[in-house]
């Protein structure tokens, strides 16, 4: 075992002192902290770069009692050069090279991992060089000299004998190795331009482990997005003049930002305003603009006052641990940024000239709007170090359906250039992928691909089951950039639309002439298409910032959604009245949230005649067919369905808080959210009755929860006996694909036996019978 190469730093063949270790000097820790004191002395003392490395081989030597010790250090162009040697011949010094993967030393850098082998000459890739005088030394050790994540070059040791290492030898080498990647660092052995050079170091292989924040997978080289401009000169000679660069500044960022909005349209991403509102609105915001002007006032220059403020936002917020908050930090981070460039003169951090065609953004964190300048056509995915899902960027990034993943430390483990594979299903990261990891994604990415163009190919055709049954497929949307997705899924209608996301990206509570004109903006947008309004879904853990609830030790269980509507009237009112006011005319449909009793709804109902009495008051025309419902997301108010029933319209199964009610088990918590499964019987009987019920009173009923648009669970509700399916976009093809290919008839023959056994879940076996009767999951 001795002389495999394949070893990791845990496992480096260094063996007990076994075989062949009999009768030689024994390294321990005591023989270990000597030689790392005297190590240290060297390293304080006097002497070049290469004085010290050579007295550092010399002391390895004797210390180890190794017949040679040798340094290499990495040169440009993947080489190690032997750059110090005791025990070979000094001869061979700078002028033994050896090639990243060459030999038993570029194995080592090539795979960055420590070696020992008490047989080494007979290892394939063993590379003997005459003019080390190498040949009679039988056993190896040799590690990596790691500075960050780059290999600087190999340290090795070897000894005449065949020996088997023990690991504190290893260990000791290893300590000694990032010692000596300093020495390399600091004292120029090697001209920096030759270590800074990428692609000449070599670069470990990584992973990052993070969070996915948008999904899908992107393969691309990484560029570095840093919008930080140093500050150079504080004072200013003349305030007025300074003044007046300021506001040609501010004037040149309003209209940039104004293009960019404007681009964004005509790319078909309709008007992203609701996400970019806020931003603009901090561009303009009064106290922030003054307060740099202040600053100009009293002497320092444009660019200083600008840094100053942030430096002085940041400072005051900084303690601030609010979600809603750090994102606006971030917001502000990113205008402060845009400013700085634009009186420096550069108007854009992305040169579109010098950037990769599959280029996968790196950042600390982001604005949305810094995303919108990079070239959409070439970018791939984004990884930030700092952002939620929930953050402006995310919103954004996944509309444009751009995988995202966040993971701290990114910007230290990478490169510029550098191969990257985002993996946003997983939330994982490969920095500088092996071949085969490469290989797998660009496969995944293939079929991605060929997935998607299936998807857009069956939009054209109906969305009808095998023996005939038409499902309605309807979307889940939030925001406005969300709607160009109705077209181009060919939904039928917007199943949901979850108002609460405007009000959670702004800074204050909008009044109802701004809800009208985004509710209008909706109506306008969907045209003909029904869309079905939730009313505000907040609360819990989607707290307003303006909203004050106070802390909750139970925020699923707490102050929400139609809570708040029903104790704050006025809100709830307003926002009906907005969308009266919006539909003016047209049909509007409106749901409520979190109904747990038939006597919310007829208050929440009460609410909205009222609106309606108001609209005609003032002879306002009222929507032309106003239906509504409710979601049905609390268990209680199943035992109330004969008295709830008769007064809907319609209603929509949040599956995904009926399941955690149903449950008593959070869907925010990793341990509970899938430790129960919605295809379990007592799920299945609920829905089961829904259906039944539903029918009897003739009310419209759908699902808008995640399982509606998983395949297999969307199957299963089909079989119950859904017929309508609210779905966010990206599910809407594998769904399609689903049901045109499955037979309704047969499956419910099939379920009809499932609901009354003692499963813990269905799903094996209705994944099972999609298999043998060829339903495409
Ligand atoms: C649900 O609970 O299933 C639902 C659709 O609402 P939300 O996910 O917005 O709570
Ligand atoms: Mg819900």
């Amino acid at each position: 075992m001795t002389d495999t190469l394949d070893t990791g730093a845990g496992d480096t063949g260094a063996g007990d002192g076994g075989a062949g270790d009999g009768g030689h000097h024994r390294f321990d820790g005591t023989s270990s902290r000597r030689l790392l004191a005297r190590l240290r002395d060297i390293m304080a003392g006097s002497g070049s770069g290469q004085e010290r490395l050579d007295k550092i081989v010399t002391l390895i030597a004797a210390e180890m009692k190794a017949d040679v010790c040798s340094c290499y250090i990495m040169r440009a162009g993947e080489v190690l050069e032997l750059f110090s040697t005791e025990g070979l011949n000094k001869t061979a010094v700078h002028n033994t090279r050896l090639r990243v993967g060459e030999g038993i030393v570029g194995y080592i850098a090539g795979h960055a991992r420590p070696v020992a082998m008490d047989n080494a000459p007979s290892h394939p890739s063993f590379a003997y060089r005459p003019e080390t005088g190498e040949d009679p030394f039988q056993s190896l050790a040799g590690v990596p000299i790691l500075r960050g994540s780059k290999v600087r070059g190999v340290l090795v040791i070897q000894h005449k004998d065949r020996r088997r290492y023990v690991e504190e030898e290893v260990e000791t080498l290893q300590t000694i190795a990032m010692v000596v990647a300093e020495l390399v660092a600091q004292s120029e052995l090697v001209n920096p331009v030759e270590v800074t050079t990428t692609g000449d170091p070599v670069l470990l292989p990584a992973r990052l482990s993070g969070t996915a924040m948008s999904a899908g997978l992107a393969i691309g080289l990484a560029v570095i997005h840093r919008p930080q401009l140093t500050v150079r000169q504080m004072v200013a000679e003349d305030a007025d003049a300074e003044l007046e660069r300021f506001n040609a500044a501010l004037s040149t960022m309003h209209s940039a930002i104004d293009d960019l909005l404007e681009a964004a349209s005509l790319a078909g991403l309709s008007e992203p305003r609701d996400i970019l509102e806020t931003y603009r609105m901090f561009a303009e915001d009064r106290g922030w603009l003054s307060r740099i002007r202040e600053a100009i006032r009293v002497g320092l220059t444009a660019e200083a006052a600008v840094q100053q403020v942030q430096n002085d936002t940041r400072a005051r917020m900084s303690h601030l641990t609010d979600p809603y908050i750090r994102e606006r930090l971030m917001d502000l981070e990113d205008l402060t940024n845009r400013l700085l460039q634009h009186l420096a003169g550069k108007t854009n951090g992305a040169d579109a000239g010098t950037l990769p065609d599959d280029m996968i953004l790196v950042a600390r964190s982001m604005g949305p709007a810094e995303l919108l300048d990079y070239d959409r056509s070439r970018l791939r995915g984004l990884l930030l170090e700092e952002g939620s899902p929930a953050s402006h960027v995310c919103i954004v990034a996944r509309a444009l359906n751009i995988p995202v993943v966040q993971a701290a430390d990114a910007m230290n483990r990478i490169e510029p250039l550098d191969q990257l594979i985002v993996d946003g299903d997983h939330g994982q990261v490969f920095i500088r992928p092996a071949e085969d990891i490469q290989m797998t994604f660009a496969e995944a990415v293939a079929l991605q691909h060929r997935k998607e163009q299936m998807y857009a190919e069956i939009r054209k055709f109906p969305s009808v089951t095998r023996d005939g049954v038409p499902i309605s497929i309807q979307l889940n949307c939030g925001l406005l950039i969300d709607l160009p997705h109705l077209t181009a899924s060919g939904a039928e209608g917007v199943g949901l639309y979850r108002t609460e996301i405007p009000f959670m990206v702004r800074a204050s509570y909008p009044d109802v002439k701004a809800q009208t004109d985004l509710y209008s903006r909706i109506m306008d947008e969907v045209g003909d298409r029904p869309v079905i309004f939730r009313t505000l879904d907040v609360g819990g853990d989607k707290m307003l910032p303006y909203m004050t609830g106070g802390e909750e030790e139970n925020p699923a269980l707490g102050w929400r959604a139609v809570r708040i509507g029903l104790d704050h009237p006025s809100l709830l009112r307003q926002q009906l009245r907005a969308l009266l006011l919006a539909a003016a005319g047209r049909p509007l449909s409106v749901m409520f949230p979190m109904i747990a009793e038939v006597a919310e709804f007829v208050a929440a109902r009460r609410l909205l005649d009222l609106e309606l009495k108001r609209l005609a008051v003032q002879g306002i025309a009222p929507p032309s067919g106003l239906r509504v419902g409710t979601m049905l997301e609390v268990p209680s108010l199943l035992w109330q369905l004969p008295a709830l029933l008769p007064r809907l319209d319609f209603l929509s199964v949040g599956s995904n808080d009926l399941t955690q009610y149903l449950f008593a088990a959070d869907r925010g918590n990793p341990r509970t959210s899938t430790r129960y499964d919605p295809l379990s019987p007592s799920m299945l009987c609920v829905l089961r009755r829904l259906v039944d019920e539903c029918a009897r009173h003739k009310v419209s009923l759908s699902i808008c929860g995640e399982m509606a648009g998983r395949p297999l669970d969307a199957m299963a509700l089909i079989g119950v006996g859904f017929r309508t399916l609210s779905m966010s976009p990206p599910s809407v093809g594998p769904v399609k694909t689903m049901l045109r290919s499955m037979d309704v008839g047969a499956l419910r023959q099939y379920m009809s036996g499932l609901y009354t056994g003692a499963d813990h879940s269905l799903r094996d076996k209705l994944r099972s019978f999609a298999k043998d009767h060829g339903v495409i999951i």
